[in-house]
């Protein structure tokens, strides 16, 4: 499917105007319609409710505009949960899915009253120790070996970090119960980033079979089966996306074929996604600023990885859009690269793209999740802004530039880094 960024060259030569590139730029209309269509595609389930991951985008502005489409927060860490205090999201609204848990993470989660997941059985008796065991809690699964649908291979549990055996939270579920748990979900997350309308019915699947199979073998209430994430968007443009509609449905099947005959229709379905949520929703803008003809033909742009790291950690093809050029020949061979000293530092390699001339502003497609919220301060260079497009195409700076000063202010070394 062709790529069209939410946003034209006018609007952004404009809004470049006043807030300098690189920056990035969330689309409101956007994700609020996708929240949406998400809740209408498992409005089937009463409890349904989707728990943005914080992490895809950890802005509050943008949690505030989902909080008003009435999702809630996955959380992993303190400052994910003082960000969500700080919206308002409080109790039943936060779902704190962690590992390598710190104490004072699990305090600030249950002073929150936070939906806890944990992630290993060893965390029923840490968490007791330090903060206490709620009346709802959540437990991790990993059922090991591979994850397949059909004949594809999607991810190797067995090799994850993440999560309990079925005996360990079976095991982990009875102690719970004996300490005064009274409500339970089970939660797991297998594979990600999966263009496929297969996956979340395959994890529904495995995830209900089990869910009978502990009520049954330990008598506690299954209260939620958080699906968690995973649902992928199409980085490139030959791939169909997913249909969340259907992906609903396949969810709902296994539901009516295994939950519903064993009693335990009220269980509510969770979601944790960020990728699918954000990602075509937010796009990075980044100005050509230089060329280089050596061995290669080289674009130089005022971006680099620290603001989209990616493409430099793990390859990802993010689609690039030069735009005003939506319509012309794709027929120059570019490298398009940032400044950093590193040469992985690259957008783009060998992309067939319109000429790219000094000026141009490119649009780095598909960056709204796991973008700006994977950068870093490498060679010294520094955040960008991020703007929000809002519904009445108006511009909104939901968080400034970084500038010098944030750099250095953890330094207390010399007034000329201190008042810069
Ligand atoms: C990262 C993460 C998510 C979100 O994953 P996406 O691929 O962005 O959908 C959800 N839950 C947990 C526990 C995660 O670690």
């Amino acid at each position: 499917m062709k790529k069209i960024p939410f946003v034209t060259k006018e609007q952004i030569t404009a809004i470049a105007e006043k807030y300098p590139t690189p920056f990035y730029i969330y689309d409101e209309k956007g994700i609020r319609e996708n929240v949406r269509r998400l809740k209408k595609a498992f409005a089937w389930n009463k409890g349904f409710r989707e728990y943005f991951a914080v992490k895809a985008t950890p802005n509050p502005f943008i949690l505030k505009v989902l909080q008003e489409e009435g999702c809630g927060v996955d959380c992993s860490s303190l400052t994910e949960l003082m960000m969500s205090q700080a919206c308002g999201f409080h109790g039943s609204d936060i779902m704190f899915s962690s590992n390598v848990t710190p104490a004072r993470e699990y305090k600030k989660a249950r002073e929150l009253d936070a939906f806890i997941n944990l992630d290993d059985i060893t965390h029923v008796d840490f968490l007791e120790e330090c903060a206490g065991i709620p009346e709802t809690i959540c437990c991790r699964y990993n059922p090991g070996g591979v994850f397949q649908l059909g004949t594809d291979i999607m991810d190797n549990p067995g090799d994850a970090k993440y999560g309990m055996t079925k005996e360990q939270l079976i095991q982990a579920f009875r102690r719970l119960k004996e300490m005064g748990a009274k409500r339970f979900g089970i939660h797991s997350f297998l594979a990600s980033n999966t263009v496929s309308n297969d996956y979340y019915p395959t994890l529904a699947g495995i995830l209900f079979r089990l869910a009978v199979e502990v009520k049954e073998a330990t008598g506690v209430e299954i209260a939620f089966i958080n699906l968690s994430g995973g649902v992928g968007i199409p980085y490139t443009p030959d791939k169909e996306p997913n249909d969340i509609a259907v992906i609903g449905e396949g969810v709902r099947k296994q539901f009516e074929e295994i939950m519903e005959p064993a009693g335990m229709g009220d269980a509510a379905i969770f979601t944790e996604l960020g990728r699918f949520m954000l990602g075509p929703y937010g796009g990075l803008v980044t100005q050509a600023i230089h060329e280089k003809h050596t061995y290669k033909e080289y674009i130089g742009v005022d971006a680099c990885a620290v603001n989209l790291m990616r493409p430099a950690m793990y390859g990802a093809y993010h689609h690039i859009t030069v735009l005003g050029k939506e319509d012309a020949p794709c027929d120059h061979k570019y490298d398009v690269t940032g400044s950093l000293c590193e040469n992985n530092d690259k957008f783009a390699i060998d992309r067939m793209l319109p000429e790219i001339e000094k000026g141009d502003y490119l649009f780095i497609h598909d960056a709204g999740a796991h973008g700006f919220a994977m950068g870093y301060n490498y060679n010294g260079k520094l955040r960008s802004a991020e703007l929000l497009l809002k519904e009445d195409g108006s511009v909104e700076m939901i968080r400034r530039a970084e500038t010098p000063a944030d750099y250095f202010a953890t330094f207390d070394f010399c007034d000329i880094l201190k008042n810069c």
